[in-house]
């Protein structure tokens, strides 16, 4: 009996243990060794013995514990001990910390090779069951795309080895998505072909075996046609030319080192028909975001600099996509929206900040979810959906398009809430209960940093009084605006 015991407790403890060994890496025909060991039924593969067979440099900074990687243009670095890497000034999670060991980078296969597959020229695949990286360039059929004006209009060709079925849907903000069904794409080759005469963005999506291109043209998309083409094969769409977008001589909406952050979008929270939350003295949230939102208007728009946009300057009505759609066209370099929480226990006070991310724990969760519920309302006229996801990801179009804007603003997101967040540690009196991430439906169709505020509680006595008064309206008001000073400075300096 006790020897069963022992040989149960063996049998548990074996998968735990670490345990090195070689996993294979096959590179253009040839199967070379890579050092490894599982942890946790996690495999890590040694990173700097793949960069010596595949090519690129590691640049080490022991002092700091940060790895550079740098391959062809894409930067990489790692934090030994943190599941966090920054992929081309991206902030992505790996789930599973990097790992220090016999002078090695060791990193997690499967999460980070995904992240790697999706910006190197040759496909990454990782084989858990035979512990086998493969890494091969004859596997896109998906293989380039062009873009070229015509007499009337814009001719948009995507190259395939053969003919592949493909969906094509335009979406807020002159997107045209182009989602290629059993299509591998070549990701580098084809996110070569930007080119800023005719678009703002183009991104590549590989997700399973769909793959999706997604172009954000300075054009509107008011009329296409597409169809598949052979000799070579192709996807050729033509988009006809009615008007022009104005203003988009070669300014990007986006942030970045020679752009202004100059538009900034005040949302305050709820409005009309929709109170938001309502406190013990019956005090409405949306009252309340009005009130903080117009005292920070008039704040920015005494500095000359900034071009102030609301997405109501009143009690009105407005969903969370037109409050998107407000957003989008005027081309905002910083979206801030401006909230009261609200809680069942009265006790709980402070204030949160909160960038737009999938929610990491459940409290920030149900705020998403109380933000995200005039969203529902707008859906669900029975008002049944207490469980409705906000955002249904398994819908793959929908998964596709967050994801793209989930991760494209995220480092900016992160830095300006951690910038209003400790402006608000000095002005406000009140508890901080931080930073978070948190899945809106407001930000998550923003195309621009942005930031959620949830001022205080509304459901505490105190804060609830404190809300309403002009004096703590202005506090919060200042704080915001002295962190949009702070951003603008890191974001347009240099
Ligand atoms: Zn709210």
């Amino acid at each position: 009996m006790r020897k069963y015991i022992a040989l149960i407790f063996l049998l548990f403890l074996i998968p735990t243990i670490s345990e090195a060994k070689d996993v294979k890496l096959l590179i253009s025909g040839s199967e070379e060794k890579v050092d490894s060991f599982k942890e946790k039924e996690i495999h890590y593969v040694s990173f700097s013995e793949i960069v010596e067979l595949v090519g690129g440099t590691l640049d080490w900074k022991i002092l700091g514990h940060s790895i550079q990687y740098l391959e062809d243009t894409n930067r990489f670095e790692f934090v030994i001990g943190s599941p966090y890497i920054k992929r081309n000034d991206s902030l992505f999670n790996m789930t599973y910390p990097s790992v220090y060991k016999k002078g090695k980078l060791f990193l997690p296969a499967e999460t980070f090779l995904r992240f790697w597959d999706e910006v190197i020229f040759q496909k990454i695949v990782w084989e858990p069951e035979t512990e086998t990286i493969r890494i091969n360039s004859e596997y896109f059929n998906v293989t380039d795309i062009s873009c070229t004006q015509k007499a009337n209009g814009l001719l948009l060709e995507i190259f395939l080895t053969s003919a592949l079925a493909y969906d094509i849907f335009v979406t807020e903000g002159n997107w045209i998505n182009i989602s290629i069904r059993d299509g591998m794409l070549n990701r580098s080759q084809i996110q070569s072909r930007m080119n800023s005469k005719y678009m703002y963005k183009l991104k590549t999506h590989q997700q399973n075996t769909t793959g999706q291109v997604s172009l954000r043209l300075k054009r509107k998309i008011n009329k296409w046609h597409h169809e598949l083409q052979n000799n070579p094969p192709r996807i050729q769409i033509s988009i006809a030319d009615i008007d022009f977008e104005m203003d988009t001589i070669d300014s990007q909406p986006t942030i970045g080192p020679d752009n202004k952050i100059d538009v900034i979008v005040i949302d305050a929270g709820h409005g009309g028909d929709d109170y938001g939350a309502i406190g013990q003295k019956n005090a409405r949230e949306k009252n309340i975001s009005l009130g903080i939102a117009k005292e920070l208007a008039k704040l920015i728009r005494k500095d000359k600099q900034f071009k102030v946009i609301m997405t109501r300057d009143r009690d009105k009505t407005i969903s969370l996509e037109k409050r998107a759609q407000i957003a989008n066209e005027s081309a905002c370099d910083l979206f801030i929206s401006i909230h009261a929480n609200a809680s069942p226990k009265k006790h709980v006070r402070g204030w949160n900040v909160f960038f737009l991310a999938q929610a990491k724990n459940d409290s920030a969760r149900s705020v998403a979810q109380f933000e995200n519920s005039a969203f529902l309302r707008d859906r669900e006229p029975e008002n049944s959906a207490e469980s409705t996801p906000m955002i249904d990801f398994n819908d793959p179009i929908l998964g596709i398009i967050n994801e793209m804007i989930m991760t494209e603003f995220q480092t900016e997101s992160h830095d300006f809430a951690i910038m209003v967040d400790r402006e608000f540690r000095r002005e406000l009196k009140i508890p901080s209960r931080g930073v978070d991430q948190a899945g809106f439906f407001v930000l998550n169709k923003v195309y621009a940093p942005s930031v959620l505020l949830e001022t205080g509680f509304i459901t505490n006595k105190k804060e609830e009084k404190l809300l309403k008064s002009k004096k703590y309206q202005k506090q919060v008001a200042k704080a915001v605006y002295k962190a949009i000073k702070r951003f603008r400075s890191k974001y347009e300096s240099n």
